[in-house]
C-alpha cells in the first residue's frame, strides 16, 4: 500500500504558509510504517516540538492503473475517508529553507491518520464538507469545492509518474487552520456530519 499526498492545494492554506500557488500537483510520499489506523493514539515524536495537524480528505484506490486519463479517473476511486497528515512543521521549514525534501517532516511514524471508509455511491465528491475538531472546537473546515486540483486531476498527474495500486491511498491536501497539538489533545474527524476518526495525543 502507497500512500501519496499532495501539498498546497487549497489557496487559502497556501496563504497561511506564504508559499506559492503551484503550477502542477505538488506530491510527496509517506511510507506504510506512517499509517495510524483504528483510532490508535498518535505518540508525540521527540525530533520535533511543533507538530501541526493537516485535516484531508482521503480517497482510496479500488484498481490498478497507469497514465490514467481525468475522465476516466473516477473509475479508479471506491471509496472515500478523512484523515490527518501530521506535519513536524520546525523540521519542515529547516527542509525547505535549505531546498532539502521534507520526508523527515511529513513521512514519520504515524504521520497519517486514517480514519474510516465509506464507499463512493452517488456523492457528489465536489461538494463535500468536512471539519477538524480539537478538544470539541472546530480548528479547521473545508469543502472539497475549494480544492485547485480536483481528484480528477490528481490521478491523472500521480499515475504518470506512479503506477497506482489497488488500496494505495491519496491523501488530498488541506484546507486552512492548520495548528500545533500538544500531549493531552483529542482530535476528532467529520465528513459532513459522521465522524471519521478519532485521535488522542499521549
Ligand atoms: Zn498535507
Amino acid at each position: 500500500m502507497n500512500i501519496f499526498c499532495i501539498g498546497r492545494n487549497y489557496g487559502e492554506h497556501i496563504k497561511e504558509l506564504n508559499n506559492q500557488t503551484p503550477e502542477n500537483p505538488v506530491v510527496f510520499c509517506k511510507p506504510n510504517s506512517a499509517a495510524l489506523t483504528d483510532n490508535k493514539a498518535f505518540y508525540y515524536p521527540d525530533f520535533s516540538t511543533d507538530i501541526h495537524y493537516e485535516v484531508e480528505v482521503l480517497f482510496k484506490i479500488a484498481r490498478p492503473g497507469k497514465r490514467i486519463q481525468a475522465s476516466q479517473a473516477l473509475d479508479y476511486i471506491s471509496q472515500i475517508g478523512l484523515g490527518i497528515d501530521f506535519t513536524a512543521r520546525d523540521l519542515q521549514s529547516q527542509c525547505k529553507s535549505k531546498g532539502l525534501p521534507w520526508e523527515i517532516a511529513k513521512a514519520f511514524d504515524h504521520s497519517a491518520v486514517i480514519g474510516q471508509w465509506i464507499n463512493i455511491e452517488n456523492t457528489d465528491l465536489r461538494n463535500l464538507n468536512f471539519s477538524l475538531q480539537k478538544n470539541k472546537q472546530v480548528v479547521q473546515q473545508g469543502n472539497t469545492k475549494d480544492m485547485m486540483f480536483s481528484i480528477e486531476q490528481i490521478i491523472e498527474y500521480l499515475s504518470r509518474f506512479f503506477k497506482l495500486n489497488t488500496g494505495d491511498i491519496l491523501f488530498t491536501g488541506t484546507p486552512a487552520g492548520v495548528g500545533p497539538i500538544a500531549v493531552g489533545d483529542l482530535l476528532e474527524g467529520f465528513l459532513e456530519c459522521k465522524q471519521m476518526f478519532s485521535c488522542e495525543i499521549k
